[in-house]
Order: structure tokens, then C-alpha cells, then sequence
């Protein structure tokens, strides 16, 4: 069977102002709405407060220029097991079987896009009923040392490689809008996206300051990617309770679809 990939973004776990905030709350009634997932699912979340602001102090997104950027590597990779396991522990109070996947542990790089990932024990998890919870992470690379590997970049190569149902996207707004919606209250939002809007992604903002992994437009061109294959994504806004949860069962809730066309 194939499986329901879901991310949860690092806005919607964490507070992305303050460091080291996880939305307890927010998790907690996240984990619930999973429950919806009736089949095998994986669950992906960002960096949030947690990894961003430290990948951004030691510029690990350059890649590797120094010996000082190390222990940069070392505490980044452990502000995101920390996280990991949080998620993890919510998904565990809801009476998911979830299982923490350490990137970093199974995959190479090459100029920050996935060269391999040994997806073996993913697949047998998956097939035994468990929940893998994979997030972005600090990851070798062979041409730079290292990169920030994205959960969105995990996403769209597992959803690629094991063939996804269905991806969903979970973000802190209502979808994709013409413009950042934060810096711009009349943007309107875009219901759906096609690999024929090309312009109107490249013109699409970033994200804050603090995320070293591109934003909402990286998210569209990762998620454009699978569309073309003919898995459709959802971008929804988790911060609202119940949306997820309408997404996982197929309802028509609101947000941008990223598809293959008419
Ligand atoms: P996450 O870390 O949760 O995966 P990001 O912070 O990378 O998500 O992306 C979501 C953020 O992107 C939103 O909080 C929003 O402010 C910002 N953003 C920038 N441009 C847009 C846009 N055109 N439409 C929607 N959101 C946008």
C-alpha cells in the first residue's frame, strides 16, 4: 500500500521567534488529527527555532569552510533529535506507533540534493504498521562536506521513491499566495499550482530570516517535482485545528494544491 506522506512544518511545531519553543499544544492536537491516517504513513517535520537559528550561526548551508563550524554541526544535529523526539512522544500520547529516522544517518549528498538514502528499513517499518518521523538535518556532502538537507527535499524524494498516495503539507498559513501573506494582508491566496506556473513560483518570497532551507518557494519546487510524476500535494494551514485532519480524509478544505494540470 502505499503510503500518506505528511510535514509538519517547523513553523507549526515550533515558535519560530522565540528558540527552542515546541508548540506543545499544537503537537499535541496534531498528533490527534493523524489519527485520521488509516493506512501506512510517514510524518516529516522542519527545523523551526530549533535548527535553523544554529545551521544559520555556523553557516552550515555554505557548506563545510572550517574547522569551526564543527561543534555548529554537532549542536544543530542535536537541537533536531531533541525536537524529533518530541514529535515523536506526542505522536507516541495519541497511540501512534511513531519511530524516530535519523537522516544523517542513511543518506549522501551531492551539492545539497540527495545523491542516496537507504530507504530499506523505512519500507520495513512501514510495512510492519510502525510511523516513521524523519525530519531536516545536518547530512554529508560529498562535493561540500556538508548541507542542511530540508524536510521538504526528504518529502519529495520519499513520496518519489516509495510513491506516495498523497503529500500534505502542513504550514502556519492558509496556502500559497501570490505574495508572503504575513508582509502582504490583501495577497490572495493560489488554490492550485501546476508545472505551467513556473514564472509564478520563481517570483514567490522566501521565508523569514532564519530559515536556511528557502522557504515557501523551495517548498512548491520540491512539491512541482512529484506533480509532474502525478502525486498530488496539499500545502494546508496546520495551525488551525481540524484542517489537517479534513486533508487527510480527502476533504475539500483550504489551501493550494500542487498538481499535475487541468
Ligand atoms: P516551515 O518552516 O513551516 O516548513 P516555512 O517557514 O519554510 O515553513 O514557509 C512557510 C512560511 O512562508 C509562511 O509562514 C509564510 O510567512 C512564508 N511565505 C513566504 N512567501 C509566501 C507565499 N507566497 N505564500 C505563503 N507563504 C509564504
Amino acid at each position: 500500500m502505499k503510503p500518506l506522506i505528511v510535514k509538519l512544518g517547523g513553523s507549526v511545531v515550533t515558535d519560530k521567534r522565540k528558540p527552542f519553543l515546541v508548540k506543545r499544544k499544537d503537537l499535541k492536537r496534531l498528533a490527534g488529527e493523524l489519527k485520521a491516517a488509516k493506512g501506512p504513513l510517514i510524518v516529516v517535520h522542519g527545523g523551526g527555532s530549533f535548527g535553523h537559528p544554529l545551521a544559520l550561526k555556523y553557516k552550515i548551508a555554505d557548506g563545510y569552510t572550517g574547522k569551526n563550524q564543527l561543534m555548529g554541526m554537532s549542536l544543530t544535529h542535536r537541537a533536531m533529535i531533541l525536537l524529533n523526539s518530541y514529535v515523536v512522544e506526542a505522536l507516541q500520547n495519541a497511540d501512534i506507533p511513531a519511530i524516530g529516522v535519523q537522516p544523517s544517518s542513511s543518506t549522501v549528498l551531492i551539492n545539497g540534493r540527495i545523491k542516496s538514502m537507504d530507504i530499506g528499513p523505512i519500507r520495513m517499518m512501514l510495512a510492519l504498521g510502525l510511523v516513521p518521523v524523519l525530519y531536516g538535518d545536518v547530512v554529508s556532502d560529498v562535493k561540500k562536506g556538508v548541507k542542511i538537507l530540508s524536510g521538504d527535499q526528504i518529502v519529495s524524494y520519499l513520496a518519489r521513491r516509495l510513491g506516495a498516495s498523497k503529500v500534505i503539507v502542513g504550514v502556519d498559513v492558509d496556502g500559497v499566495y501570490a505574495d508572503d501573506p504575513k508582509g502582504n494582508k490583501k495577497s490572495e491566496i493560489l488554490k492550485k499550482i501546476t508545472p505551467d506556473d513556473a514564472r509564478l513560483v520563481a517570483s514567490l518570497g522566501a521565508a523569514g530570516t532564519q530559515d536556511v532551507t528557502g522557504g515557501m518557494r523551495n517548498k512548491v519546487l520540491e512539491l512541482l517535482d512529484l506533480a509532474r510524476l502525478g502525486i498530488e500535494a496539499e500545502i494546508v494551514n496546520a495551525s488551525k485545528p481540524n484542517v489537517l485532519r479534513g486533508a487527510i480524509r480527502g476533504k475539500n478544505v483550504l489551501g493550494t494544491k500542487v498538481c499535475g494540470g487541468s
